[in-house]
């Protein structure tokens, strides 16, 4: 349901345009990137994210329970701190808006979950806020620690680079639609779909193999879908990204799940979002380390000079991404 339109990624730019501040040496990295990064102490960097679920926006009450939002909201934000590398998460301030007929045993269940969370990836959770709203929502900031210089940014990718994906991709976007349309059967059917929605592995792991190996070039999460990202690295490297993604991405699920829906499996892979695996670039030469130590990391195109987002491969059309 996160979509991008181009009215957003606009107001994106001008925010990152805004909010630069050269004079600044303590922020390493500002707007614009998965995470910012400062400076911290001797030799360490903070890297600090945020990420909200708005009811009407990124899930519909009906098919929302206390704890799915819960676990949706500290992931989603870990995701972002997995795409900046080796970084070792250490705290949150989680705050929330709760209309006035939110009941108590809601509230009550959400921070259970939230500990659960908070416990399960080695976080505290050290303050937040509440308020009265129209529209619940739910808000956390996140940071972490990383040694000095050693983020991965989106801004490196280079021509000749491979494009690679490691961790689920079009499952989430399936699983929302089993959810939207109330489907029971489908999500009985298809549960690792709804899961995916619901409960997507922050890949801090691989994040961490791919920043302390130095194997990729550039990165960020999928929250936004295979094309949109593409376009983004294109964007921010400054550079031409082509996808070409292999039938060896789709699993069993999301394939039976396409075909019942008649669509092919591409279109989630290229367009559905809030997977939050990693996608990123990398020398041809690192790709054998990569093999090694990461075996579900797939190639998924390549960059060349240029700029945009092109796809190839996919039924025979070639679709352009560079703008949304
Ligand atoms: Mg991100």
């Amino acid at each position: 349901m996160k979509k991008r339109p181009g009215g957003e990624a606009r107001l994106l730019e001008h925010i990152e345009k805004t909010f630069r501040f050269p004079g600044d040496k303590r922020l390493l990295l500002g707007p614009g990137d998965d995470c910012a990064v400062l400076k911290h102490g001797a030799g360490r960097d903070l890297v600090i994210t945020t990420d909200e679920m708005v009811e009407g926006t990124h899930y519909l009450a009906r098919f929302a329970t206390p704890e799915d939002i819960a676990r949706k909201l500290t992931r989603m934000n870990l995701s972002d701190l997995a795409s900046m590398g080796d970084v070792k998460p250490v705290s949150c301030v989680v705050g929330s808006g709760l209309r006035k007929d939110t009941s108590a045993d809601f509230t009550r269940r959400f921070m259970k979950e939230l500990k659960a969370e908070a416990l399960r990836f080695g976080i505290s959770i050290a303050g937040g806020n509440l308020a009265g709203a129209r529209e619940n929502h739910f808000y956390m900031t996140v940071w972490g620690e990383t040694g000095r210089g050693g983020v991965v940014t989106r801004y490196g990718a280079r021509p000749g680079d491979l494009l690679l994906n490691v961790g689920n991709i079009g499952l989430s976007a399936a699983g929302l639609e089993i959810l939207m349309a109330g489907d029971k059967a489908a999500a009985r059917k298809f549960p690792g779909l709804v899961k995916a929605f619901w409960a997507p592995e922050p890949m801090l792991a691989a994040g961490a193999v791919i920043g302390r190996n130095k194997l990729a070039t550039a990165m960020l999460d999928n929250s936004d879908g295979l094309a949109r990202s593409a376009a983004i690295l294109a964007s921010l490297s400054k550079c031409r990204v082509i996808l070409s993604p292999g039938e060896g991405l789709c699993g069993p699920q999301l394939r039976a799940y396409a075909a019942r829906a008649g669509r092919p499996w591409r279109h989630y892979v290229l367009n559905g979002g809030e997977d939050y695996g990693l996608i990123f670039t990398a020398r041809p030469s690192a790709l054998r380390s990569i093999k090694k130590l990461l075996p579900a990391a797939a190639v998924v195109g390549r960059v060349e000079k240029g700029r945009g987002a092109v796809i190839e491969n996919y039924d025979g059309k070639v679709e352009s991404f560079e703008h949304f």
